[in-house]
C-alpha cells in the first residue's frame, strides 16, 4: 500500500486529525488501547464530548515491527461496520469517518462501557448481554448469506471484501500454529509436555486442516470474524460489537464457535479459582446466546428454503469445532485469554489442561446433536438444556 502521507498518530497530531470533524475545539488526547493490532486514542473537546480514533499500524503489534500487515484492514473494518450495521444497527458504533490513507477510523466513543470479557472476569452479572451477542449473529450472518441476499447483491456486498491477509493471520495462529512448532506460539514452561502432544496428535492436525479448508473455501456470510468476549462492549443494557478488521466471508458456524470458545474460557478460569456459582451463571449466558441464536435464525430464514433444522445443525456442529480450536489456542498460540493468563500458577495449570482437553473433544468428537452437548464438552461438566 503505497504511504500517501500516511504517519502513526501520536496525542497531538491525533488532535489535529479530528479538529476539522468535530464542531468545538478539540481539547485533549489519551491511547487507550489495549492493543494487539492497532492504535486507539480517547479525543476530548471542550464540551467533554469525545471520539475513538482506531488508527491500523503497518505491522502485527503483539508480534512486534517484524510481522508486516496490511493496513487495509482500515477500510476491511470500516466496510464491515457499514454492512453489519444495516442489519444490526443498534449493535454497532457508529462510523463517523473513514480517512484510507491515513487508515484511521473515527468512532463513537462507548464511554462508560466495559468489555464483556472484564466484566466476566470480574465477576458481574451481565443479563441480557449473551442473547444480544446470539441475535447479532443471526442478525449479520444470516442477512449476509445466500437465504436473505438477492444473487446479485450478495455477489456485490461479497466483492467489496477482497481478499485479506488478516484471513492468513487467523488461518496461521487459529488453524495451523498450535499444531506444529512454530516460532509464533507462546505458553507456559510448565506446559511444554501439553503443548508438545498437540504437535504429535495426528488426528488433530488433520482436523485442524481440514476446518482451515473449510473456512477459507465455504464463503457463506460476511462474519465479524474475531469475536470473542473482548470484542462485546457493555454498559447495562447497551451492548456493542467492536474490532471487526478481521471480516471476511465465511462458514456461519465460525463467528459463534469463537464467542462460545471465549465463554468456556470465562467458565473454566472461574471453576478453576473456585467460583463455582458465576460458572453456572456462564451456563446460562452460553445457553441464552445459542437460544436467540435459534430462534432469531429460524425467525429470520426465508420461507422458500425449507431445509433450516439440517442448516442449524451444520451451524452446531461447525460452531463446535471450530471454537474447540480457538480454546486451545488461546492457550499455546501467540495471543492468549487474560481470563486465563491471570489466574494464580496453579489455578492457571488446571485451567490450560482443561481447557486442551475440552478443545479436542470438541474437535474430535463426532457431531454434536444438540447445544446442551457441545456445551458439555465445552467444559467438562453435564448441562441440560
Ligand atoms: P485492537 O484490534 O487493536 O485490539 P479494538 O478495536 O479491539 O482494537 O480496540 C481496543 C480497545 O479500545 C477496546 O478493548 C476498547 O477498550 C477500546 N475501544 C475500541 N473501540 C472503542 C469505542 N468505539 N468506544 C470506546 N472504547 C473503544
Ligand atoms: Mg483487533
Amino acid at each position: 500500500m503505497a504511504d500517501l502521507g500516511y504517519r502513526p498518530f501520536d496525542t497531538r497530531t491525533v488532535c489535529d486529525f479530528v479538529q476539522p470533524l468535530v464542531r468545538e475545539p478539540v481539547v485533549s488526547a489519551e491511547e487507550i488501547g489495549d492493543g494487539n493490532l492497532n492504535l486507539v486514542f480517547r479525543v476530548t473537546a471542550g464540551s467533554g464530548r469525545s471520539v475513538i480514533v482506531k488508527q491500523a499500524l503497518p505491522y502485527l503489534r503483539v508480534a512486534g515491527e517484524s510481522w508486516s500487515l496490511t493496513r487495509h484492514r482500515a477500510r476491511i473494518e470500516a466496510d464491515a461496520i457499514e454492512a453489519h450495521g444495516k442489519l444490526a444497527p443498534e449493535m454497532l458504533p457508529r462510523l463517523i469517518h473513514f480517512d484510507e490513507a491515513l487508515s484511521a477510523l473515527v468512532l463513537e466513543d462507548l464511554a462508560g462501557h466495559v468489555t464483556w470479557r472484564d466484566a466476566l472476569m470480574s465477576g458481574r452479572a451481565t443479563p441480557g448481554v449473551a442473547a444480544a451477542v446470539g441475535r447479532y449473529c443471526a442478525q449479520v450472518l444470516l442477512g449476509t448469506s445466500d437465504v436473505k441476499l438477492s444473487s446479485p447483491d450478495r455477489k456485490a456486498l461479497r466483492r467489496r471484501f477482497v481478499y485479506s491477509e488478516l484471513c492468513i493471520v487467523t488461518e496461521d495462529l487459529v488453524f495451523t500454529s498450535p499444531y506444529i512448532d512454530s516460532p509464533s506460539n507462546r505458553y507456559d514452561p510448565a506446559i511444554n509436555v501439553l503443548a508438545e502432544s498437540l504437535r504429535a496428535d495426528q488426528a488433530l492436525h488433520k482436523a485442524a486442516a481440514e476446518l482451515r479448508f473449510a473456512f477459507k473455501t465455504r464463503d457463506e456470510a460476511l462474519l465479524h470474524g474475531d469475536l470473542h468476549t473482548g470484542s462485546v462492549m457493555v454498559k447495562d443494557d447497551d451492548v456493542r460489537v467492536i474490532d471487526l478488521e478481521f471480516a471476511y466471508f465465511g462458514p456461519v458456524g465460525f463467528d459463534p464457535g469463537l464467542l462460545l470458545a471465549h465463554l468456556a474460557l470465562a467458565r473454566i478460569a472461574h471453576e478453576a479459582s473456585g467460583g463455582g456459582s458465576y460458572a453456572r451463571l456462564i451456563d446460562d449466558y452460553a445457553f441464552e446466546f445459542w437460544d436467540a441464536l435459534s430462534d432469531e435464525s429460524r425467525r429470520r430464514w426465508s420461507p422458500t428454503e425449507p431445509w433450516f433444522d439440517r442448516f442449524f445443525a451444520r451451524v452446531l456442529a461447525d460452531a463446535a469445532r471450530f471454537a474447540g480450536l480457538e480454546m486451545i489456542r488461546r492457550i499455546v498460540g501467540l495471543a492468549h485469554a487474560q481470563d486465563v493468563d491471570c489466574l494464580s500458577p496453579n489455578n492457571r495449570l488446571q485451567a490450560q489442561n482443561r481447557v486442551v482437553s475440552a478443545g479436542r473433544s470438541l474437535v474430535l468428537g463426532s457431531p454434536c446433536a444438540g447445544f446442551a452437548e457441545l456445551w458439555n464438552r465445552a467444559t467438562h461438566e453435564e448441562h441440560y438444556a
